[in-house]
Formats: structure tokens, sequence, C-alpha cells
């Protein structure tokens, strides 16, 4: 995989020295930059209903079986409730808030519609759930181009991702034809029918590229990975084989001096198996100069991940971890905004939109505000690679930027304690999310890189490493 990488990747400093290059002439005249609206995890929920009760004792509460509060404080807002799901209105209008307000030229869509209340969720709970909120989404952003990702939750049940054959999922088969407008081409449309994945030129909605004539949006279904998806154990090599595919797609880009944006709902460090998140690691140091940037969601927490090649740990690309757009649990609403650069199609500044919902339900009025611009809040001179990775070390070494970095996770909400403070293991932990590419250097980097049975917190986690950890071989 790596002993072809081309000359201009040796140095693993491709990324960097793009934008030194570039960096000047970000926002001079005729490079109006493409602006990319990225929202994730709505987990919506059709059945909150304001005045019940938001501490219920349910996996999800402020719902029609969930009682009256004990008290008025712990009764379901108009506009929403930190202990629960995204309402209806409150998702409405975030959209209608990213068409009118951003105005973006596309959309990405990050995975997970399907609300938390495990208990009684069904099969034509979760398909009906998943038909209504794509039609909801696709009705208010009408004029917009979109490019989803399937998360884990948008199955039934809900991580358990079939790859080894085709259109294995029979919730996502359900609902998947809802999906079409989003992907018109009728080759990708039938391979992320098959399977999940597609990649897709990166085209406004009147079919007009955005940036780089060669560019392209690939979607891959990542949740094949995830250590939930008890699947992830069972099929070995390369289910559905998609890694080969993204080879190929990046291959093919390479040919054309192309680039590619990478959206994904599982991000590859913790909960990702290392037989794929290893390979899956080494495609992307391989392919450093043809990938721009990358999308992930899933955590519901705002991350970055720097990616790194495989070999020395250098910082050669960096990957959005977005934060969710439903309250569960203890953070405000959010979306991002990323502005690209159209000729080198490098990420230029990268802006945190939140809800304010003590506002709305207080007043009665909705508000978004700007809450974070990358730049700015961190003082970066610009979002290059080791702009990112020299945010990570300041995270590490300095508890100020880390309590800024955790308490922005949560955008400030009551997840987060953001008065305490961040020790040692706070700031590692942090550290290491922010520069591990896989689950290996997630070990590596919290010297846990033992096998350990009887690590509480970690049992499953060290168990299914172990299982995966036989099958692995290097390539
Ligand atoms: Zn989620
Ligand atoms: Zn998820």
């Amino acid at each position: 995989m790596l002993t072809d990488k081309p000359e201009q990747c040796q140095n693993n400093d491709y990324m960097n020295k793009l934008y030194d290059e570039h960096r000047d002439q970000f926002n001079t005249e005729g490079r109006e930059p493409i602006r990319v609206a990225l929202m994730s995890d709505l987990h919506l929920d059709y059945d909150y209903q304001e005045g019940m009760n938001s501490d219920c004792g349910k996996p999800l509460c402020c719902r029609s079986d969930s009682g009256l509060p004990a008290t008025p404080d712990k009764a379901a807002g108009k506009w929403g409730d930190f202990m629960c799901d995204l309402n209806e209105r409150t998702m409405i209008n975030m959209l209608q808030y990213i068409k009118n307000e951003i105005k973006p030229d596309v959309v990405l869509w990050g995975g997970d519609s399907i609300p938390h209340n495990v208990d009684t969720l069904t099969f034509d709970s979760n398909v009906q759930i998943m038909r209504n909120v794509t039609a909801e989404v696709l009705t208010q952003l009408d004029d917009l181009r979109i490019y989803p990702t399937i998360g884990n939750h948008d199955t039934y049940p809900q991580d358990i991702i079939r790859m080894s054959i085709p259109k294995q999922n029979q919730a996502i088969n359900q609902w998947i034809d809802t999906w079409d407008p989003m992907i018109p081409d009728p080759e990708q449309n039938k391979l992320f029918k098959d399977w999940g994945y597609y990649s897709q030129p990166f085209l406004n909605k009147d079919g007009k590229q955005l940036g780089d004539p060669f560019t392209k949006i690939i979607s891959l279904n990542n949740n094949i990975c995830y250590h939930f998806n008890w699947e992830s154990m069972t099929t070995f090599e390369d289910p559905g084989g998609m890694l080969e595919w993204l080879e190929v797609q990046l291959n093919d880009l390479e040919k054309v001096n192309g680039t590619a944006i990478i959206l994904s709902h599982v991000p590859n460090i913790d909960e990702c198996n290392r037989q794929f998140g290893r390979r899956y690691h080494a495609i992307l140091d391989r392919y450093q100069h043809v990938i721009r940037w990358g999308l992930y969601a899933h955590i519901h927490q705002e991350q970055f991940q720097v990616q790194t090649d495989l070999t020395f740990g250098n910082p050669i690309g960096i990957n959005f971890i977005i934060g969710s757009a439903t309250t569960f649990t203890g953070k405000p609403p959010s979306f991002n905004v990323v502005n690209l650069d159209p000729v080198s199609m490098l990420p230029i500044s990268f802006e945190t939109y939140a809800f304010d919902l003590d506002h709305a339900n207080k007043f009665d009025e909705p508000k978004w505000d700007l809450m974070y611009n990358y730049t700015e809040t961190y003082g970066m001179k610009d979002l290059s690679p080791q702009s990112f990775y020299d945010l990570s070390k300041s995270i590490y070494y300095d508890e100020e930027v880390a309590k800024a970095y955790r308490n922005h996770r949560y955008i400030d909400g009551p997840g987060v304690n953001k008065e305490a403070g961040c020790d040692f293991e706070c700031r590692m932990i942090m550290y290491c999310q922010t520069v591990s590419n896989d689950y290996d250097e997630w070990q590596f980097c919290r010297n846990r890189d033992k096998f350990d049975p009887f690590s509480i917190s970690e049992t499953l986690l060290t168990f299914e490493q172990s299982v995966d950890h036989t099958w692995f071989t290097n390539k």
C-alpha cells in the first residue's frame, strides 16, 4: 500500500506546503469561498411533548410515556430539553436557518436520525422516522444539494449493519429510496443501495461544479468497523469491498490531479476495529495529496482529528468531527460551516453555530449564534494539519487551552462542568483523541498497548480488539 507512495508525499508535508502556497490568496478576488454546511446526529423525536417529564428514568424522556414532572424545572420545554432528543420544531428551525441565513452552496449530512428510545423503537417506527426526517430535510433544503451518509442508528436493530452480501439490511432497504434525490447518478445509487457507500462529483443543486473540476465527495459506510456492530466481528476481509473501492476512487482522482472530501459517520479512533482501522489509515496516508479533509460525526461532541501518516505520525490532513443537532445529552443543537478555497479546495475557516435553548424556551424565540470560528477562537494562523497538530499539543501542555477545548466540545452546554480543572489524564485523553488515527494508536498514545482483560471500563473493547487482533494481518 505505502510502497508506491508518490514523491510529493514522501515527506508527509504535502498539505502543509499547499497551505503555504495558497494561504495569501485565500479570500482574494475571484476566489470566493465555497460554503459548505455540515449537520449530523439529528436523532429526531416525533413523540417529543412539551411539558412532559424530562427526568423520567427511561432511556429517553420528554415523551408521551414519560409522565408529568415532579417539579416545573423538569418539564420539557417548547424548543427542546438538554435531557432529551431534538424535537421537530427546532429541527425545522435549524434547517430554515441553514437555508436562509447561512446560504451554503451545499450541505453534508452525517447520519443518525433515529431517537434514543431504545426500549420502544421498532422496525416499523425506525423506517417511518427515516422516511419522515428525509422528507423534511429535502423539503426545507429544497434548493440545496445534499450529500448524506448512513449512521449506526439509521438501521434496526441499531448498530447492526451487515455488508457480506448486497442489500442485507432490511430496515435500510425500506427507507433507502427516499435518499434517491441526493444520489442521482444511477451507478452510484445502485452501489449505495447495495452497500451503503458512493461517490459523487462536488456539485451544487444546479449541477454546477464547485471549485476544482475533479473534486468528489466520497461517502463511506464506516459503520462496518463500529465496535458495537457485531457484524464487524464476523466478516474478516474488507466487508462489501469498500476499502478496495475507496482505493480505486482515490487512485482515479490521483491520475487527474483531482481532490476528495471524505464523508463518514464513525471516526477511526477508539470505536473502530483495528483490522479495518489500520488499513483505512494506510489508505488515507497513501492518498494524502488527494484528500483535502474529512467529515465525521457520531461522537455528538465537537472534535477534530489530525490525520497523520502511518509511519512517522506527521500531520498530513484534517478531519472535522462535528457535534450533534440533538440535545442528547447536555449539549445545545449545533451545526458547522466550512469555507473552502475554490482553487486549492483547502478549508479556510471552520465555524460552529449553536441554538440558544435557554433563550428560546424563556422567550419563545428561536436564536442561533455563531459560537466559534476556529482560527480566531484558538488563535490558529490557518486550518492546516500542522496548525491543528500544534493545537493538539497546546491541549496536552496548557490547561487553559484544554479546558476551552473540553467546554467547546459541548458548546458550553450543561453536559460539561465548565469550571472544573483539566489534569494530566484529562489533557492526555483529549490529546490522544485528536492525534490518534486508529485503535492501535489510541492505545499506544495512552500507554495502554498491553492486553488488559481486567480493565473494567474497557472490557468489551479489549475483548473485541483481542479477537480482532487474531485476524490482523500486516499488508
Ligand atoms: Zn448519534
Ligand atoms: Zn452514531
